[in-house]
């Protein structure tokens, strides 16, 4: 309980940081309109010639229970490989002590460079300040590692971005969908150990809380803070139960519930259960509006069905390409592209990092986005 709490204060002060920060920094690449396609994967992939001079490379993923991080490892496993490298990709199904374990045997292996997106991005700080002094570099993968000076980059998206996104997205659904407000909404927030949680939930809030204090947009259960709406290891079954004892607590009596903001697919899809066991049926005119992230194939479904109403398209496969355009750059002592300086301060230092755009997704532009652009297959959605 203490640890989450320091980890609680110590997230809160990155964002304090990245809030101050932003005031000065240039804004980072505006997230395109709704409709506007994603970049294709192969700009942002790296020369297709091999370079590596066979170093070994370590990727440590947190977990294979969300599609994107088995699209994200393997994107990088066949461009590394592809760029002449060894690669040893791992996955530590969100068990911080596997995680840990991985990456010391990557190291003990020889491991050159590891790009690493932490389960908690404050636990591996010994072991990687230890593994930088020997001169290994680290790149920081989608979340941020803290409490080290030992990461070279970080590879990510515009996360309040997505928040902002979300929100919005939400809004619009409302909108559309249920006419003038004001709204009933209830928020959910991602793990409170990823640092990322903390930069959709204040995306999301910038766009929400003026709503909520002009009465716009009502949270019936008044649970509205990151510590009051956090899923631990962003797990479905966890958000589910929380929406279980908020419908219970404040629905009982046939109020309606317009709305929830929602920052994962793997969320929503326990939110969207509970409302269906409380009666909720979703292709009636009561169905709220819910948004989710990361384009997952079983959320895509629901967002044809209209189930869920919104995700948000981070494109792996650009990330990937990213994160191997930093590999190669440190391996031969030279500076990556990097388009941010000022935002991702990880209780050290500001890390220099490039961040990419994130795209709305709804019924009406998937086909688009997300089929045409082959993130995900028909039989995908099958
Ligand atoms: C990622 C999201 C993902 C979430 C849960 C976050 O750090 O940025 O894309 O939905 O973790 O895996």
């Amino acid at each position: 309980m203490k640890k989450i709490l320091a980890i609680l204060i110590a997230a809160t002060m990155v964002f304090a940081i990245a809030a101050c920060g932003a005031n000065n920094a240039p804004a980072p690449a505006a997230p395109a309109a709704e409709a506007a396609p994603a970049a294709p994967a192969e700009d942002a992939a790296p020369a297709a010639e091999a370079s590596g001079g066979g170093e070994f490379i370590g990727i440590s993923m947190p977990t294979q229970s969300s599609e994107r991080w088995i699209k994200d490892g393997h994107s990088m496993k066949e461009i590394l490989e592809g760029m002449g490298y060894e690669v040893d990709l791992q996955y530590a199904e969100d068990d911080i002590p596997t995680q840990q374990t991985q990456i010391e045997a990557m190291l003990t292996k020889g491991a050159s460079v590891l790009v690493i997106a932490p389960i908690d991005g404050s636990t591996l700080s010994g072991t990687l300040t230890a593994a930088a002094q020997d001169g290994v570099k680290v790149i920081s993968y989608d979340r941020l590692l803290v409490d080290t000076d030992a990461i070279s980059y970080y590879a990510t998206f515009d996360n309040e971005g997505v928040g902002k996104l979300q929100a919005e997205s939400l809004v619009d659904g409302l909108k559309k969908l249920r006419g003038d407000g004001p709204y009933n909404v209830e928020l959910f927030a991602g793990s409170p150990d990823d640092t990322n949680s903390f930069f959709f939930f204040n995306g999301a809030m910038s766009v929400l809380q003026p709503l909520i204090d002009s009465g716009e947009v009502v949270v019936v259960s008044g649970q509205a803070t990151q510590e009051e709406v956090g899923t631990l290891r962003w797990d479905g079954a966890v958000a589910q139960a929380r929406m279980d004892a908020i419908l219970a607590a404040n629905y009982s009596d046939g109020k309606p519930l317009h709305g929830v903001l929602s920052p994962y697919d793997g969320l929503s899809r326990g939110i969207i259960s509970a409302l269906v066991s409380f009666g909720f049926q979703p292709g009636t005119d009561n169905w709220p509006v819910v948004t989710g992230q990361d384009a997952e194939a079983a959320s895509i479904k629901m967002i044809i069905t209209g189930e869920q109403y919104s995700t948000i398209l981070k494109d792996t496969r650009d990330l990937a390409a990213v994160a191997a355009r930093m590999v190669e750059a440190v391996l031969k002592g030279e500076e990556p592209e990097i388009n941010d300086t000022e935002t991702y301060h990880n209780n050290v230092k500001f890390v220099p990092s490039y961040l990419l755009i994130p795209y709305t997704v709804t019924v009406d532009n998937y086909q688009a986005l997300v089929m045409d652009s082959g993130y995900l297959t028909e039989a995908d959605i099958a």
